[in-house]
């Protein structure tokens, strides 16, 4: 569970400070798939970086888990984000000089996974988004929405409890949006906390709640039925 309460984030630039997100307090309960919306700047990405060990704030209560991270040290965030936290980013973030499989097995070789092990984890993460037959092909041998299916299975290998995706699907058409939703909606229905920002209203009414920010102020949290996604179209 996430649970923020008055968070700031202030940044610093030459002489000039900006605050990027003021007094945000918001509880994200484990199994929700939510949505974060707001004009560009609005301060969505600082929020992710933040819920996602990424980036610190300067005041305000941050626990994950029950765990109150706020005081925690570099190497001891690395740790948590690496056991709980995936992440998925519009620019997808793959290494183009690694296979496909390769990919997805970075984060167990950085956690010191046995190879024979990796492997098997992340064919399986990469059958789960459909990508089984695409084990060895090269990055650049893919599509955009390929991409970003290696990209979420890379986030998933290592069963993180909460996915953070930051406009995840900003790169792709109308069709393989969809596709992507489809992925997330069924890791959503495994047990995976999603919170996905995004510019596209369309996109948001598949989640579950949406969190509005504006000028980095929380204005809005609304909580919906989720729109059911059109049947997937048999390649
Ligand atoms: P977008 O929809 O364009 O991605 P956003 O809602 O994700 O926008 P943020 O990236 O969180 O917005 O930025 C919030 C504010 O903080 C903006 O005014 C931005 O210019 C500023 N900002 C973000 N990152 C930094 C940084 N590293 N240093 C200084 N200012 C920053
Ligand atoms: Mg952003």
């Amino acid at each position: 569970m996430i649970e923020i309460t008055d968070i700031e984030k202030i940044y610093h630039m030459g002489g000039e400070s900006l605050k990027a997100l003021d007094k945000v307090s918001l509880s994200i309960q484990d199994g929700e798939f939510t949505s974060i919306m707001g004009p560009s700047g609005s301060g969505k990405s600082t929020l992710m970086n933040i819920l996602g060990l990424l980036d610190r704030f300067d005041s305000g209560k941050y626990l994950l888990n029950g765990t109150d991270v706020s005081n925690l040290s570099d190497a001891q965030l690395a740790g948590i984000r690496n056991k709980e936290i995936g992440f998925v980013f519009q620019s997808f973030n793959l290494m183009a000089r690694m296979n496909v499989l390769d990919n997805v097995m970075l984060p167990l070789v950085y956690a010191k996974v046995p190879y024979k092990e990796g492997k098997k984890r992340a064919t399986e993460a990469l059958e789960k988004v459909g990508l089984g037959n695409r084990l060895g092909h090269m990055t650049n041998e893919i599509s955009g929405g390929q991409k970003q299916r290696v990209a979420i299975a890379r986030a998933i290998v290592n069963n993180p409890s909460v996915l953070m995706a930051d406009e995840p699907t900003g790169n792709l058409d109308s069709k393989t949006t969809q596709d992507i939703m489809r992925i997330f909606q069924d890791l959503n229905n495994e047990g995976t906390t999603i919170v996905m920002v995004t510019h596209e209203p369309e996109m948001a009414e598949y989640t579950k709640r949406i969190v509005h920010f504006r000028d980095g102020v929380l204005q809005k949290d609304e909580t919906q039925t989720p729109k059911e996604l059109p049947k997937a179209e048999v390649e």
